[in-house]
């Protein structure tokens, strides 16, 4: 009985060491995987829009190779169509 008990203790440290090793290798890539939100460009000049708001969208870019503000064209479910959605800080 208290063998048992005692295996089950150990069962749960090892779930937890494991859990630990996974964060590491996220927090190493911090410095190059950069995540980013892309904010819609017509949201705030569009005053016919389906519905108030700003479509964001976040996504990851690579700093060494793109080291200028993103921009990517994204369907905005505010403006009901696809938009130009650029990087904000
Ligand atoms: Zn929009």
């Amino acid at each position: 009985m208290g063998e048992g008990n005692g295996q089950e203790v150990g069962c749960s440290v090892n779930l937890v060491s494991r859990t630990r090793r996974n964060v590491l290798p996220m927090a190493k890539n911090k410095g190059v995987r950069l995540v980013v939100t892309l904010e819609c460009t017509q949201c705030r000049s569009n005053p016919a829009k389906r519905s108030p708001g700003v479509s964001r969208y976040t996504t990851q870019k690579n700093r060494r190779n793109t080291t200028e503000r993103l921009e990517l064209k994204k369907f905005c479910p505010h403006c009901n169509s696809a938009t130009v959605h650029k990087e904000i800080k």
